[in-house]
């Protein structure tokens, strides 16, 4: 074996959202978790966006994959250089990238917008839920997701994790 080899087969990967002391955020927030540049010189941002509070609430699957459409549709225009919002497997929250350098402020005050517009969508609003269009078209919740955004509305969506500092 190379030396080369040995220190990749040594190194531990370390993966940022798993060293978060996740009892020690106050959500909703949205948080930087870094900015990472491509060898082409690239930026792309990568952010933290918690919806509910780290191992006390979970949001059902059914509103969360709605809130996954819904937030594909109201963030994109929103957001120069969008790529993606998805959602965490603890169903706390979404992943979101984007091409450039944007602040947490900047993406707090674009998820509240999404939300405030999720409590007006009627199903007829909702993109891709037919059988064609979706993996698991049968499981989703306008009211559940519309539940959940008024909620998050009314306790505020902070750009600190760990801080309550309201955009
Ligand atoms: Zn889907």
């Amino acid at each position: 074996m190379n030396e080369k080899t040995e220190s990749a087969k040594t190194q531990e990967t370390v993966i940022e959202s798993f060293t978060l002391d996740h009892d020690a955020v106050k959500a909703p927030y949205v948080r930087l978790i870094d900015t990472t540049q491509g060898p082409k010189g690239d930026i792309i941002s990568n952010f933290d966006v918690r919806l509910t509070q780290p191992n006390e609430e979970f949001i059902d699957t059914a509103s969360l994959h709605t809130l996954e459409h819904l937030l594909a549709k109201y963030l994109r225009p929103q957001i120069d250089g969008y790529i993606d919002c998805s959602p965490y497997g603890c169903r706390t929250g979404f992943h979101l990238l984007a091409w450039g350098e944007l602040s947490a402020h900047d993406a707090a005050v674009a998820l509240k917008k999404a939300l405030e517009q999720t409590m007006e969508t009627t199903i007829e609003g909702v993109p891709g839920i037919a059988r064609k269009e979706c993996g698991n078209y049968l499981d989703h919740s306008l009211e559940g997701a519309k539940s959940w955004a008024g909620k998050i509305l009314e306790q505020g969506i902070s750009d600190d994790a760990f801080e309550r500092h309201l955009v």
